[in-house]
């Protein structure tokens, strides 16, 4: 056991009376509204507690980004954003543990996952968004209409910053998934208005603090705590010019529309998925275990490109059953704050019940493979699950349970791995295992899906873009792909 202790900055931050940041400020809310009180998944005890924001601070937030577009940001050249961001990077830097800890108390991240991943990279993606600031361009053109007195043409095209983002944001890596909004809107010239997960809030506060430090102007970010209903008066505001959302399927599909409604608001939705593994049956079982286990049961299972579904070669099925879930009954589960831990608790009370609905949907029908248990005692764990399913209509194949309950089932014929595959009204990510490239090859155009890996998976890169088909989604992040998303094109054509 190695038990972490809580920094003293931490601490302090813990107790304070949160609100809203807006304006480069820490803005205090009136002590008896409602609050929402922050739970450590661990303990079941609360942490901390966050403000709900109402319209009045919704509209405060987004004129203060739209002032901020207009004005300050406007006036600051590419090289100077890049430059700030990068110090922004600097400073998450500096404050890592700071900012992992808090993480890992509102969430039950594993404490080196909050340290090794959810900072770490973003730090990466902040830096890898820095340096676009400066890359950002239009293209010239020669027109084609004809010259009848000697007059000529040409044409060109500008990159132009939206305006102001609404940036909302899902539970599971709120740090690193502001800062993808973060970073994709300032460096394109816009301004932002954030609206953090209402259980994980803190570390997206914290930062915002640590970005005026950076020089990054007041205004230019902004965070309004609260629901999902203070998001929907976010994305109602007509000053916001896109919405850049990631969450679940329902939600996204309800903010596409209200999106549509309020003028044809840009929108780009980053949702859910059922994510399927096929282990072809070249497959060596105990070279990919290890691998394959971690994407799936790292974070508990809560994270989005994980894969859910296991598809495995009908020659090589018992032999992987039996392995992995051995390997799986020797994870470790314990406290997120002790750094021997190899797993830790769901993250959220109404994300546990749903979990639990599922785990006791697979007992009623005799489905568990291994796991299946709730951990008796304090704190929102259960046991990492394998599960046979029912066929195809079977609602464990078909239904994203966003948790550590993997369905693993048996192909014969690469065309019915693909069927199965692609039996799914999600199409985020995918993975084949396999040592024969030419086969893997050949099957990644028939896979419905944003990303597929080849021996490995969730491995997000900026460099590389990402997205969802089908339900998981509508845009890419990334790469240069997330320009299109926060610039407008502007053709300019020149008679002389
Ligand atoms: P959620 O859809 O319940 O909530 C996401 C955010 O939207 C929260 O901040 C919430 O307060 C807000 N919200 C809820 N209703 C809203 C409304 N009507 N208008 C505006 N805002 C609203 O999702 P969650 O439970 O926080 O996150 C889990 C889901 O997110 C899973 O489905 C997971 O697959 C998905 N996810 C996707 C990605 C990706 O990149 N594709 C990444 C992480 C998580």
């Amino acid at each position: 056991m190695n038990q972490v202790q809580i920094l003293a900055s931490v601490q302090t931050f813990l107790q304070r009376q949160h609100g809203h940041f807006i304006h480069g400020q820490h803005i205090e809310v009136d002590d008896t509204r409602t609050r929402i009180e922050l739970i450590n998944p661990a303990t079941e005890q609360p942490v901390s507690s966050i403000a709900i924001g109402t319209k009045p601070d919704v509209e405060a937030a987004v004129n203060s980004a739209q002032d901020a577009f207009l004005n300050a940001w406007a006036n600051t050249s590419p090289y100077e954003r890049g430059q700030k961001l990068n110090k922004l990077a600097d400073l998450v830097e500096q404050h890592a543990e700071e900012l992992a800890q808090l993480e890992t108390l509102t969430t039950g991240k594993l404490i080196n996952l909050s340290r090794h991943l959810e900072v770490a990279q973003t730090v990466v993606f902040l830096r890898y968004f820095a340096g676009w600031a400066t890359k950002i361009h239009g293209q010239t053109m020669q027109p084609s209409i004809p010259s009848a007195n000697g007059e000529k043409y040409t044409a060109y095209t500008v990159r132009q910053p939206v305006g102001v983002v609404a940036g909302i944001v899902p539970w599971n890596f709120s740090l690193m998934i502001g800062c993808w909004k973060i970073g994709s809107a300032l460096t394109t010239g816009c301004t932002i208005v954030l609206k953090p997960s209402e259980f994980t809030t803190l570390s997206l506060l914290r930062l915002a603090e640590l970005a005026i430090e950076a020089g990054i102007p007041a205004g230019v970010i902004n965070i309004v705590t609260g629901t999902g209903e203070t998001g929907q008066y976010l994305i109602d505001s007509k000053k916001i010019k896109k919405v850049s959302f990631t969450g679940s399927v329902p939600t996204g599909i309800a903010i596409g529309k209200q999106a549509m409604h309020n003028d044809l608001t840009r929108v780009s939705l980053e949702l859910g998925g059922k994510n399927a593994a096929a282990i072809l049956a070249d497959t060596q079982i105990d070279e990919i275990l290890p691998t394959l286990l971690q994407a799936s049961f790292v974070h508990q299972g809560q994270v989005c490109a994980a894969p859910e579904r296991f598809f495995v070669h009908r020659s090589k099925y018992e032999e992987f059953i039996q392995k992995a879930a051995v390997a799986l009954q020797q994870f470790k589960i314990g406290s997120p704050l002790d750094e021997s831990s190899m797993f830790g608790p769901l993250s959220n009370k109404p994300h546990f019940e749903k979990v639990k609905h599922y785990l006791d949907l697979a007992h009623q029908n005799n489905q568990i493979i291994c796991g299946g248990k709730v951990i008796a005692g304090t704190g929102y764990f259960v046991e990492p699950t394998l599960l046979t399913v029912r066929g195809i209509d079977d609602p464990l194949f078909i239904e994203e349970t966003f948790g550590p309950v993997v369905d693993v089932i048996a192909f014969e014929s690469d065309e019915e791995l693909i069927s199965m595959v692609n039996h799914s009204r999600f199409g985020l990510t995918a993975s084949i295992w396999t040592n024969d490239l030419a086969k893997a090859l050949r099957l990644i155009p028939q896979i419905e899906a944003g990303s597929v890996w080849v021996n490995m998976h969730t491995f997000l890169d900026p460099a590389v873009p990402f997205g969802g088909v089908k339900a998981s989604g509508l845009g890419r992040e990334f790469s240069d792909a997330f320009i299109e998303d926060y610039t407008e094109l502007k053709s300019v054509m020149i008679r002389y």
